[in-house]
């Protein structure tokens, strides 16, 4: 409760910045001075604090998960979980996190309950927040073990992509312009170490591969899902399985947006191959853990059925000829999957998903003439800008359109006045602040992304 009104209060602080008249003058005898007065920043609604405060507390307290005699895992120390299972001739650490030093405090934290060396490190797909920690926990005689195409994961997220990469995590995680952002809420616990140093894994695999450590069997299996590279580890002694980010609490996130297209229809698949082995511990890259046979066959069960119908869906739009607006319009999930509490769209989104879809099983082009060898937005933003009658007639509708709360039409606006001159400040301001208020959201990637946003936009006009 304290936690809550902690919140409440700084919420009220924000609403308390200082707001100025912003004066555009004229830039032709066509046009008038326009007075943008900012609306305030928008306010939390208390119910909406509260979810997210639960939402994070339930997610992301630091917590060691006892899940058997042997297994545990540290939860909520950083994004990334990290997994060990303790053998009779040494450690077995599931992922590493993102971040080298809360990393070396989890390993110790194991050391206190298995004095044993790391002698494999498995990772189940190659995304930074399961591998910046990495070295961290590598000591003399350590292997790493990764499926072939995690490897290439890691090296295009790392190495040739690798600027582009961390500009979309940020951007994801709201920190694209950290000094232009509002204060937040709430912090994501998302700190990735800013190392790039790689470490290459030593033994790789195609498609399965096992070993036997003291008492216990490891059996990998690639399982695309979240990346092609992923995989899920199965301990059949103690029926727990790793599954990585394959299953979490939350709509999975099956379009990132910022990110190349997954393979959704594999993904369904390997949920079905987990399944299909019936384990009793059900222990994810992020979120807790799912104990007992029967709970974890439903929850897959649900989650399967969830994704099998967006992705069916989608695909009979695509065949029916469908823009992805329309599709999204269309598509909403069975009430009774709609309503579980680990469907809730906290995470991934099924207006995502489904543009993921249609980004990876159609082309980019729609077969109309005009988006083939479509001019730069220059062109048809002039045009536009001239029919009009002025960027100071557009401004205006756009700050009408605020007030009434259309922030989407607002930003749209604007991005033709900035397409046609990007040195047009009110048109980012204007947007900045619609912006803000579509960041009151109750889905962790969607507050991220508007808050990169508006604070990138302030950046650009230095405000
Ligand atoms: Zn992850």
């Amino acid at each position: 409760m304290i936690g809550i009104l902690v919140l409440v209060l700084i919420s009220n602080y924000i609403s308390l910045e200082s707001r100025d008249v912003i004066v555009r003058d004229p830039q032709s005898i066509q046009e008038s001075t326009i007075e943008y007065l900012p609306p305030p920043p928008p306010k939390f609604e208390l119910g909406n604090i509260i979810k997210l405060a639960r939402g994070l507390r339930k997610h992301f307290t630091p917590t060691m998960d006892q899940i058997t005699d042997d297994i545990f895992q540290a939860r909520g120390y950083m994004l990334g979980s990290i997994g060990m299972v303790s053998t009779s001739e040494g450690m077995v650490l599931i992922d590493a996190g993102e971040n080298k030093e809360i990393a070396s405090e989890i390993l110790k934290e194991f050391k206190t309950k298995v004095d044993l060396p790391v002698k494999y490190i498995i990772l189940t797909h190659g995304h930074l927040d399961h591998i910046l920690g990495l070295p961290s926990l590598v000591e003399d005689n350590t292997d790493i073990i990764s499926s072939e195409k995690a490897a290439l994961v890691m090296d295009k997220d790392i190495n040739w992509l690798g600027e582009y990469h961390f500009w979309a995590r940020a951007n994801q995680f709201g920190n694209a312009a950290e000094e232009y952002a509002l204060k937040r809420l709430i912090e994501l616990p998302y700190n990735p170490d800013q190392d790039k140093k790689i470490i290459v894994p030593t033994i790789t695999f195609k498609d399965q591969h096992s070993f036997t450590l003291g008492d216990k069997t490891f059996e990998l299996y690639l399982g695309p899902g979240e990346t092609e590279g992923q995989i899920f580890i199965w301990i059949p002694e103690d029926r727990a399985l790793f599954c990585g980010d394959l299953y979490y609490e939350s709509f999975p996130n099956l379009s990132s947006p910022l990110l190349e297209a997954r393979p959704v229809d594999q993904w369904i698949r390997s949920l079905k191959m987990i399944a299909s082995l019936n384990p009793e511990y059900l222990i994810p890259g992020h979120t807790r853990p799912v104990i007992g046979e029967d709970k974890i066959q439903q929850v897959l069960k649900d989650h399967i059925r969830a994704i099998e119908f967006v992705y069916d869906k989608s695909i009979a739009a695509i065949n029916a000829g469908k823009t992805a607006e329309e599709a999204i319009a269309e598509i909403k999930l069975p009430k009774d999957l709609a309503k579980l509490p680990q469907l809730q769209e906290v995470y991934g989104r099924i207006d995502w998903s489904i543009r993921g879809i249609y980004q990876r099983e159609k082309g980019w082009y729609d077969g109309y003439g005009t988006g083939l060898n479509p001019l730069p937005e220059i062109y048809k933003a002039q045009e536009f800008v001239k029919l009009s009658g002025g960027v100071d007639k557009i401004l205006l509708r756009a700050i009408e359109l605020q007030k009434k709360g259309a922030h989407q039409l607002v930003c749209e606006l604007c991005d033709i006045v900035i397409a046609a001159n990007p040195a047009e400040q009110l048109a980012r301001i204007i947007k900045s602040h619609s912006l803000d208020y579509m960041s009151l959201s109750g889905n962790g990637n969607m507050i991220g992304f508007y808050r990169s946003a508006a604070s990138l936009e302030r950046k650009a006009v230095g405000d």
